[in-house]
């Protein structure tokens, strides 16, 4: 089996992140490899342990399996109150090992729960969703949504590992699948050229998801997070680039209840509002304006916004966590 390793030198804690086809059966192995703790416990959703949990559990031996509801509407406190309870009924301590599989919100709320029960205990992430592999599992972010706005309390907590199996996203709704695209081409309008003009050139073969042409775009994304993270843990200097799309993209999720936008489809909204500020401001030329939205737009239709209020929008966006002493930091291409 071909295994690509990526090393994140992140300061608290180095890792690797492991990338190759069918890893999904061979977790144990992995897991055991980087002496990850022997008492562990799985925490999926629903759809992705209908779907996946047969290959993953293979030969896996777990203490518990704690299933919990995904999608973005989950992600609160009483949802990680339940990874909790799992977990003391489990009977889990200091020395056991929670390990996630599932998209960005299973990985989010289980990282949160291992970094706080206990005061700590380690995670690895086995991503599922397009966005969790190119980039939610990767970096210690974990948290969870307050009524008042995405992601308000978290904790930065990296796993031990991070195990990756792109055959996971043969299972992916489109929408899903595209959603994840649109934090892919963040990557490329952020960090790289090349990743772009790969977007550009692949765009019909990574949309039917051969992979041949995914891969080398999920490996590029990782890398350039590895590289990032290693760089700026905290997210207080070149991190923040990856926050392209965000400001904007999190007030479009909020003012809509995390009802209408998977988050991809916020971010690409963000970041054409980042992209127009960007140009506004003569640091976004024409040309590279209108390459970015067309390409943007040939990932397929958004859903609708005319009717949002753009005051609703903007209040929400002077509560960003973005704001460090009373100025609203905006990321610009
Ligand atoms: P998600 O976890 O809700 O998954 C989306 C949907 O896909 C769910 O219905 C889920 O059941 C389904 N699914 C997952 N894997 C599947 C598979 N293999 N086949 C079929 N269906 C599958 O959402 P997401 O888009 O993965 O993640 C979004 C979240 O990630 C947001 O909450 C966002 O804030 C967070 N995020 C975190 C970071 C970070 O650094 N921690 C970075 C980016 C985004």
């Amino acid at each position: 089996m071909d295994l690509t390793r990526i090393d994140v030198a992140a300061p608290s804690r180095p890792y690797p992140v492991l990338l190759g086809e069918d890893l999904a059966s061979r977790l144990k192995v992995h897991l055991d490899e980087i002496r990850f703790p022997d008492r562990r416990i799985l925490v999926s959703s629903p759809r992705v342990w209908r779907l996946h949990g047969a290959r993953v559990s293979s030969g896996f031996e777990a203490l518990a399996l704690i299933v919990v509801p995904d999608g973005e509407r989950s992600k609160h406190l009483r949802t990680v109150s339940r990874i909790y309870d799992g977990l003391i009924a489990a009977g889990a301590d200091r020395g056991s090992g929670v390990v996630a599989v599932g998209g960005g919100v299973v990985g989010d709320m289980a990282g949160f729960a291992a970094a706080t029960y206990l005061r700590g205990m380690e995670v690895a992430h086995v991503p599922t969703t397009l966005l969790a592999q190119v980039d939610s599992a990767i970096g210690g972010k974990t948290g969870v949504n307050l009524r008042e706005g995405k992601n308000l309390v978290g904790a930065f907590h990296q796993p031990s590992a991070v195990l990756m199996d792109p055959s996971f996203l043969r299972t992916l709704d489109r929408r899903e699948f595209r959603a994840g695209l649109y934090e892919v081409l963040k990557y490329a309008i952020a960090c790289s050229a090349p990743l772009f003009d790969r977007l550009d050139g692949d765009f019909d073969s990574i949309a039917r998801r051969l992979a041949p042409a995914l891969l080398p775009v999920i490996e590029e994304c990782c890398r350039i997070k590895a590289r990032i993270v290693t760089e700026d843990e905290r997210d207080q200097g070149v991190r923040r680039v990856l926050n392209f799309g965000h400001t904007a993209g999190h007030a479009f999720e909020a003012v809509t209840r995390y009802r209408r936008f998977r988050h991809g489809e916020a971010v690409a909204y963000g970041m054409l509002v980042a992209a127009e500020l960007g140009h506004r401001r003569r640091r976004f030329d024409t040309g590279a304006r209108d390459a970015f939205a067309r390409l943007l737009w040939r990932f397929g239709g958004l859903p609708p916004i005319r009717d949002l209020r753009t005051s609703e929008l903007m209040e929400v966006i002077t509560r960003d966590k973005k704001i460090v002493d009373g100025r609203l930091h905006f990321v610009l291409p």
